[in-house]
């Protein structure tokens, strides 16, 4: 569908007149530290950002004993109590156009070590036309484009003349529950648009990794260091359980493992080890240590497949005698989430490309993703096409997290734009 010319220049015009107070809503929402098992206030925030757009705001519990039989769910981590995620229609008064789903998680990863960020993590600064703390990329700046683009249509007088979910879900940064449960309970849309931030150029994501967390827990033989000898260090014995899993690493980022579509990408499979607890006392050989692992799936293979190896790879370790008889377990919390190819060719992507050009001058090239997006529950599971695209962002989930201020209003241009073109509009 064409945009008149007169239409597209008012769009444009209210966008930019909606800059600050984007940038201000920006602020607000990465003041939040929304990490897991804090989403609550932040959660209550984005609702009120929904209701005053005028639309039925609804609050989706995520509940996992409903999930537990669908293939996209991932074991839990916490209790979903007080962290319901929140969804918003726009229902049109005519009808006829294409709906359309915006998403966005607003869960964020943790700060991690505070000393070394410039700023605060949660106390957002904006340096050189960029706003920089956790989650500003990842992608709060992605809710506040799908917000204002809303906004901006309703500013020139327009509303979508098709219906228009807004979503704002947790745990894409564990689990994807949330978003598993927003979908199932909204309606079907015709297409989904998810802007998570890129990859440090403008660009739609076309496939994107599995991933699946495991966690092992070793019991050792605890002794006095005196008698060392006698004892199993558990610490030690996790090091070596972590040692055969970056030989698996590096056999699953074999080139004839590789999808094609990721051919080129440097190191795609990757093993994270996250976090490690163990040990009592310095003059003590620890009994007990626990690692927790994120594992790559490449496109082709699947979670359960993941699953399997990881519980090859700790049955073996187990049976290792130089372990000397160290105990093994295994256990899941966390992603269960398979590889997923985002269908390039389909309208929505064709649509979102073209109106990225109008609003940028630029193009969105096709990014195959090392991590992964909520996009895969819609692409997999509900057979809705995704485009996944957002604001450039620099250093998610590492320290100094930040994004381009402008290419957030860039983004918010294309959504509104998108949203005129795919849905069509009608008089607000
Ligand atoms: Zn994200």
């Amino acid at each position: 569908m064409e945009i008149d010319p007169g239409a597209k220049r008012a769009i444009f015009d209210a966008v930019a007149s909606l800059e600050a107070e984007a940038e201000a809503m920006l602020a607000d929402l990465v003041r939040f530290p929304s990490t897991l098992g804090n989403e609550g206030p932040c959660l209550d925030h984005v609702a009120r950002l929904f209701a005053a757009l005028g639309a039925e705001v609804r609050r989706i519990p995520t509940d996992p004993e409903a999930l537990a039989g669908h293939p996209g769910f991932s074991p839990p981590l916490i209790s979903y109590a007080g962290r319901d995620n929140v969804a918003a229609l726009h229902v049109p008064r005519g009808g006829g156009g294409r709906s359309l789903c915006l998403q966005a998680h607003l869960d964020v990863v943790p700060e991690g070590a505070a000393e070394l960020w410039t700023s605060l993590p949660f106390e957002p600064q904006i340096r050189e036309g960029r706003l920089y703390g956790r989650g500003a990329g990842d992608m709060k700046a992605g809710l506040v484009s799908n917000i204002m683009a809303i906004r901006a249509l309703r500013l020139v007088g327009l509303a979508p003349a098709a219906p228009v979910q807004l979503q704002a879900v947790v745990e894409e940064e564990c689990t994807g529950n949330g978003a598993l449960a927003t979908m199932l309970a909204m309606p079907k849309p015709d297409a989904v648009i998810i802007p998570e931030p890129g990859p440090g150029f403008p660009a739609v994501y076309s496939a994107e990794v599995g991933v699946v967390w495991a966690w092992v827990t070793v019991l050792g033989r605890p002794a006095h260091v005196r008698e060392m000898q006698a004892g199993v260090n558990a610490i030690e014995a996790a090091m070596a359980v972590v040692a055969r899993f970056k030989d698996y690493e590096n056999e699953m980022n074999r080139a004839e493992r590789i999808h094609p579509l990721f051919r080129g990408v440097n190191h795609p499979v990757n093993v994270n080890l996250g976090t490690v607890e163990g040990g009592e006392w310095n003059s003590s050989v620890p009994s007990r240590a626990r690692i927790g692992l994120r594992i790559g799936v490449m496109v082709g293979r699947t979670a359960a497949e993941t699953r399997r190896d990881i519980e090859r790879i700790v049955a073996e370790a187990a049976a290792d005698p130089a372990l000397r008889g160290a105990r093994l377990s295994l256990s899941w919390g966390g992603f269960m989430a398979d590889p997923c190819l985002f269908d390039m060719d389909a309208p929505i992507v064709a649509v979102a490309r073209a109106c990225y050009a109008e609003a940028t001058g630029g193009s969105l090239r096709s990014y195959p993703a090392t991590g992964l997006t909520d996009g895969r529950f819609f692409a997999l599971y509900q057979g809705t096409p995704v485009a996944v695209f957002g604001p450039e962002a620099d250093r998610i989930h590492g320290i100094d997290e930040s994004v381009r201020l402008s290419s957030m209003h860039a983004i918010t241009r294309t959504l509104a734009l998108t949203i005129a073109a795919w849905c069509g509009t009608e008089r607000a």
